[in-house]
């Protein structure tokens, strides 16, 4: 991989906090990482009965949007879903170019909380850093305090580390 790009899918995703994770993934993946300039309209994935978007539909939609050697992460505000799954805070292709974070469940103002701009950052690196992990064909790790570890609920995405535990670390340093 020679490098990774944040792309904005759908509205209100600051660029600021693109920044921000960019330098997060740049600085773990040590590749450079690239904010795309112009968001992806997503109203086709919209779900009227869920009032959600489709995860899935999402990825189709980014995978011949990646560029040859380059990971393509989507960011998105909106609420992201599968149909098994009540929600879902990202998606990935495993062992291919292209994944989808959303920030919605990722706010503490989702929870009734005031907003905080550093933990909505991390939580947003430790969701990347885990759907990237997937895309270098890693699964998810018993170790609960690597990022690779399964999370379904923000609790548990809190008390896991930004980091890639040693045998996890090895699948994307080959
Ligand atoms: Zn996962
Ligand atoms: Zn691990």
């Amino acid at each position: 991989m020679k490098a990774i790009h944040l792309q904005a899918v759908g509205p209100d995703v600051s660029l600021e906090l693109l920044d921000e994770l960019a330098a997060g993934l740049a600085r773990t993946f040590q590749v450079s990482c690239h904010v795309r300039d112009t968001p992806l309209d997503a109203a086709f994935a919209f779900d009227p009965i869920r009032r959600q978007h489709y995860s899935t539909a999402i990825l189709q939609q980014l995978i011949p949007l990646a560029g040859e050697e380059t990971r393509l992460l989507g960011v998105t505000g909106l609420d992201l879903f599968v149909p098994v799954l009540t929600f879902v805070f990202g998606e990935a292709q495993l062992a291919g170019p292209c994944a989808v974070v959303s920030l919605h469940r990722l706010r503490e103002e989702f929870y009734g909380l005031p907003a905080r701009a550093e933990v909505l950052a991390l939580r947003l690196l430790k969701e990347s850093l885990h759907e990237l992990g997937h895309t270098f064909g890693l699964r998810h790790c018993r170790d609960w305090s690597c990022v690779m570890a399964s999370t379904h609920a923000v609790e548990r995405l809190d008390v896991k580390n930004a980091a890639f535990c040693p045998a996890c670390r090895k699948g994307i340093t080959g």
